[in-house]
């Protein structure tokens, strides 16, 4: 009776958007648009797929959702 050690661990994956462009560092066009959680929250980071190099970051918008209502307001 062979009981094969299967690990069930599925790949972790989160949603990933593809993002237009060319990774500054090796060139490929492999660019990716997704979450991860580091200091200070949630962050939007662009990485590249290829070298893993960070692109952009921009704070996630679980924190940074909020729109300045200041642009409607017109003084003067
Ligand atoms: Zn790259």
């Amino acid at each position: 009776m062979h009981n094969f050690p299967r690990p069930s661990t599925p790949a972790v994956s989160v949603e990933r958007d593809p993002v237009d462009g060319v990774c500054p560092e090796c060139g490929a066009s492999q660019l990716a648009s997704y979450r991860v959680l580091s200091e200070g929250g949630w962050w939007q980071v662009v990485k590249c797929q290829q070298c893993l190099a960070c692109v952009s970051r921009s704070p996630g918008p679980l924190f940074g959702a909020y729109v300045p209502l200041s642009s409607m307001l017109q003084g003067d």
